[in-house]
Formats: structure tokens, sequence, C-alpha cells
């Protein structure tokens, strides 16, 4: 029997995780959730999943929590609760699928216990990629991507070398905006942009991918994933999301792997890797399908793409800029305090007025990630 944390229990990487524990559950037991506040939802995993701590990050929720479950289940409260949770209770897998940058303190700790870390937070991998590779052979722990495209290019780099590859292709859905002119961009609406044509997601997954800024970062998370240079980085808009991602050989050769999307796929692969264990989860049925496009991404359009590629080019903190700078930005947009086009021009602001330092420690992460929010929060 395994044991799994799942850090970011109410979003969709969280709930799906729980199902596919739910389809496992001779092999895995649930050790720990968490969630923002939605404590309605946790109680009803702590009823079924049994965990023995949870952490609830909106501690007035914490509280109120607290005084409606069973004393034997330990509740951990606050950001630093996260942490605390991640220290100090038992797991073989942690799945890390806390939205933003607040998914990087818990993932660090989980990689010193030397764990199995499923990863989804791309944000840890892009503010502090260089500083966690690291940790992770310091301390042995496994990294194994749950994000669709990353964990395409982690099956198709099976028996394969790493210096054998051209290039990696990570495909994109292009969002509801590709076929939209620069003008119809402009005048894009917040309830337009929370309609993803093809991925159920939470809101800041979702703006990130209509501006493309979510391919952006994971352009970032593969760079440190799979130890690969910009050059050998491209994204290629395919609209069906079938294909999750490719990876081309020096000879030209092209392993790509698909799927109908659904994120159980990628998830259970990350907790039981190397096995792959029955499941049916998905029918794929390619004359239903029938046809698959390909477009080059329209980095014009998508300042948010030229953006990513500027921050790998700068490296250093330039990431943790765009990341920090990009999660103040949705929020406005969120908030309708800027329009939709005034996403990448925050953050263009931000990397022209934060100096970048090189292999920052995490310390110098930290400060940086503060910083540019404050900058991000003065700026319209
Ligand atoms: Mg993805």
């Amino acid at each position: 029997m395994q044991k799994i944390a799942i850090l970011g229990s109410s979003g969709s990487i969280g709930v799906n995780t729980l199902e596919v524990v739910r389809h496992l559950k001779d092999q895995f037991k649930v050790t720990a959730l968490s969630v923002n506040n939605k404590i309605d939802l946790l109680e009803a995993q702590i009823a079924e999943f049994k965990p023995e701590a949870v952490c609830v990050v909106d501690k007035e929720a914490a509280a109120v929590l607290r005084s409606r479950i069973s004393p034997e289940v330990k509740v951990f409260a606050g950001e630093e609760g996260l942490s605390d949770l991640a220290t100090e209770i038992d797991y073989d897998v942690f799945v890390g699928a806390v939205v933003g940058f607040s998914g990087l303190r818990p993932t660090v700790e989980a990689i010193k216990k030397g764990k199995r870390i499923a990863l989804a937070n791309k944000e840890t991998l892009v503010v502090a990629g260089e500083h966690i590779k690291g940790l992770c052979s310091e301390y042995d722990s496994e990294m194994i991507p749950v994000d669709s495209e990353h964990s395409a290019i982690f099956q198709c780099l099976i028996g394969e070398h790493v210096n054998e590859i051209s290039r990696i292709i990570l495909t994109a859905s292009g969002g509801p905006f590709l076929r939209f002119t620069k003008e119809e961009i402009e005048k894009v609406t917040v309830e337009q942009a929370l309609k993803h044509p093809t991925w159920k997601m939470g809101a800041k997954i979702t703006i990130d991918s209509a501006t493309l800024m979510n391919k952006g970062l994971e352009l970032i998370e593969a760079r440190w994933l799979f130890d690969l240079k910009a050059d050998k980085l491209d994204v290629v808009v395919h609209p069906q999301s079938i294909i999750h991602s490719m990876i081309e050989f020096v000879d030209g050769s092209v392993k790509a792997q698909l799927s109908v999307p659904d994120m159980k796929l990628p998830i259970q692969y990350a907790m039981t890797y190397p096995k792959r264990i029955g499941a049916d989860f998905v029918k794929n049925n390619f004359p239903l399908i029938g046809t698959l496009n390909f477009f080059p991404p329209d980095k014009e359009k998508f300042d948010c793409l030229a953006i990513a590629y500027d921050a790998l080019e700068a490296g250093g903190t330039a990431p943790c800029i765009v990341n920090a700078a990009n999660e103040i930005a949705v929020q406005k947009f969120l908030d309708k305090e800027i329009g939709f086009t005034g996403i990448p021009a925050l953050i263009r602001k931000c990397l022209d007025k934060i100096a970048v330092e090189k292999s920052p420690d995490l310390p110098t992460v930290y400060e940086t990630d503060q910083k540019t929010r404050k900058l991000a929060l003065s700026l319209h």
C-alpha cells in the first residue's frame, strides 16, 4: 500500500487525483489533503478517504472545519500549515496540485523528505527550476510531471537519451481566442476568457490558457524538467488536444503521446510509474476524432508566449518575475481592473523595472516574488 498526500485537493487536479485513488484503492491510501477554503468539499473527502491530517489555508475556515470533524484528524492552518503538513505527515507520493507560487514551499519540504513528487504545480519549476532540480538530486527525490504536456514528453523519453533530442514540441490548444484578430483580442471579456474549449480547469489556469501564458510557463517548466535550452523548445497549436506533446529526435523521427484529453491519465501515470495500470478513463476513437490540425503560435497576438521565451533567454530570476507579475495581472483582469491585453503589458513593465539576478537561491526567489507582486499591484 502506497501513501499519498494531495495538496490542493479541491481543485481540478486534486479532484481527479482522488478519482484515480478511488479506482486504485487497494494500492493507494490518502494520508494528507489540503484546500484553500472549500471546507465542505474537504469534509466530504475526509469522510471518504480518512486522511491522518489536512490543511486549510484560510485560518478561519480551518477553525470551522476543526469543530466539524473527528479530533483524530490533525488540522493544519495557513500557508505555513501546508509546509508543516508536507514535513510532518508520512507519504510515499506527494501530489503538488496547489495553484501558483504558494506551491513552492511545501514541494521543497516534500523533496527534502526524498519522496516521489507528482508535480502539477508548474510554478515550482518556473520560479526556482535550477535550485529545485539541484534539491531533487541532493535528496534523491524523483519528480514525475502531471502536466499533460510534460507527462507526454516524459513518456516519449522512455528508452531514449536526452542528448539525442533535436527539439521538444509542446502542443497548445490555442485557447478560446485562437482565431481572433488582434483588435478582437483587445476587447475580450472575463466571461469569454473563462470558457476553455477542451480542458475544464480553475480560473487562473483558464485565463493563462487564453493568454498562452500557460504554454509559456510550460516551456520554462520543460526547460528544467528535461534540462533543455530554449532553442530546443518549440510550441505548436493543436486545437483538438489529442497529441499531448512530441519529441523530435536528431534523426528526424518524432514520438508523440496521444489520447482523448483526460487529466486522470497523466495523474495515474505519475502515481504508478514505471507501471501502467488498467483503467477505462478514456475511449480513444480515431475515426470519431477524424482530423488533427496544427498551426504555428502567433507570438505577436499572444505576447505572453513571447514574454516566456524572453524570460527563458534572460534566465535567473526573470521567470520568477514573470510568474509573480502574471499572478497579479490575472487577478486584476478577473477583477476587471485591466483588460485582457493589459496582462502581458503589466508583466513587461515588471520585467523592465526589476533587475534579474542569476542562479537565485530560495531566499532570493521569495524576495523577487514579493518585490514583483508589490510593483505589479501598484501598476495599471
Ligand atoms: Mg498543460
